[in-house]
């Protein structure tokens, strides 16, 4: 149980990782556009940065505090060190722009993709070409998920193609939406939240997935190669499961599908459990930064949670400031206890 609650978020923060190299990848190429006068991609930097920050941050501070709760009581405890990662992480949800409220401008640029679509579908920007398929009604409302058995799950086009469709299907829904007389948009805001998610869902998975290709090209062993295609497969199949009712609405993926989907999530934790010490001490963490009794580098979390109970201030006299002056005057206003 604790492993289907930590494991997908290990591969989430890689996933993370991923789409931080692809976001600098696509700045950075930008800024050289810039440079010579052509603002193409301003756009689709400025949208795919503002969903990934939401998605990204919410993700952040959701897992800080299941992570806590993975750690019981213990997780409470000050000395966890979660209390301050907390504090850190939580107003990132709320700075750099609200969470919610920016989900709106990736979905108004997913609009406008459409409209690209229809008339210029070669000027589509790359993380927006499913749009194009939304356009022919009829086929796209009859695409079904490929997977036939459960490794199916496993394959990177049967994957994107899942993100892809729910994506596709979100904006062509909030098109029609946008599209009725007497529309208010801030009606619309909870579509351009689950829109923008699935966007950015799928800017993730495609980046882990490249990420995987990025590091067989680059050469790394076959071993890391495979530990990093689990952390993927496990990422954009946890993913899918989260929001099974997006796949499910329009009954792209079928009940027996989400079976299969669970068995392989299933199946990946385990075989993730060998690597997932190594996977999180690769980020290298000081203890210093890290400034938990929990989480130190030797693992002797029982002893270092005495030591700093016995440390603490408030364990250095037998009573709290202020007893002798308040407390025990009151306690003993009638006399000695007779018990
Ligand atoms: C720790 C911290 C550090 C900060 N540092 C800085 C800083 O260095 N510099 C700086 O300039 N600012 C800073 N800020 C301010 C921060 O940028 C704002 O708090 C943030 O942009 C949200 O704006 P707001 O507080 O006015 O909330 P509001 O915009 O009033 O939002 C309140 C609520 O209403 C919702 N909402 C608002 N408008 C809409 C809408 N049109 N449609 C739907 N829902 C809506 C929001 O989702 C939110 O839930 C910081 C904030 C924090 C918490």
């Amino acid at each position: 149980m604790v492993q289907s609650r930590l494991f997908p978020m290990i591969a989430q923060v890689y996933a993370i990782l991923a789409a931080g190299n692809t976001m600098r990848d696509m700045y950075e190429s930008m800024l050289s556009e810039l440079m010579k006068g052509d603002m193409t991609s301003l756009a689709e930097v400025h949208a795919i940065s503002s969903g990934l920050k939401s998605t990204c941050s919410t993700f952040a501070a959701t897992g800080v505090e299941d992570c806590r709760k993975i750690m019981g009581g213990h997780g409470y405890s000050y000395y966890s060190g979660i209390s301050h990662i907390w504090s850190t992480y939580v107003p990132s949800n709320t700075y750099e722009g609200d969470n919610f409220l920016l989900t709106q401008q990736s979905a108004r640029y997913l609009l406008k993709q459409i409209k690209v679509a229809t008339t210029d579908p070669e000027l589509v920007t790359p993380f927006s070409k499913y749009v194009i398929k939304t356009l022919d009604r009829d086929t796209f409302t009859a695409e079904r998920c490929a997977v036939k058995s459960g490794v199916d799950w496993l394959n990177p086009e049967v994957q994107l193609a899942a993100f892809e469709h729910r994506a596709g299907r979100l904006v062509s829904e909030l098109a029609m939406a946008a599209m009725q007389e007497d529309m208010v948009w801030s009606d619309l805001n909870l579509e351009c939240w689950r829109l923008s998610h699935a966007h950015s869902q799928y800017v993730l998975a495609k980046s882990t997935i490249d990420g995987v290709g990025r590091a067989r090209a680059q050469g790394l062993s076959a071993a890391t190669v495979a530990v990093l295609k689990r952390l993927s497969d496990l990422f954009t199949l946890h993913t899918i499961q989260a929001s099974l009712g997006d796949f499910l609405e329009d009954y792209f993926v079928s009940p027996v599908q989400c079976q299969s989907l669970r068995q392989q999530i299933k199946s990946l934790q385990e075989q993730i459990a060998d690597d997932a010490v190594t996977l999180m001490d690769a980020f290298d963490f000081p203890d210093q930064y890290l400034d938990s009794a929990l989480g130190s580098y030797d693992g002797n979390a029982y002893q270092r949670l005495w030591d700093c109970a016995q440390k603490a201030d408030i364990n250095q006299r037998q009573v709290v400031d202020g007893y002798e002056e308040y407390i025990r005057p009151i306690l003993h206003q009638h006399g000695p206890a007779k018990l």
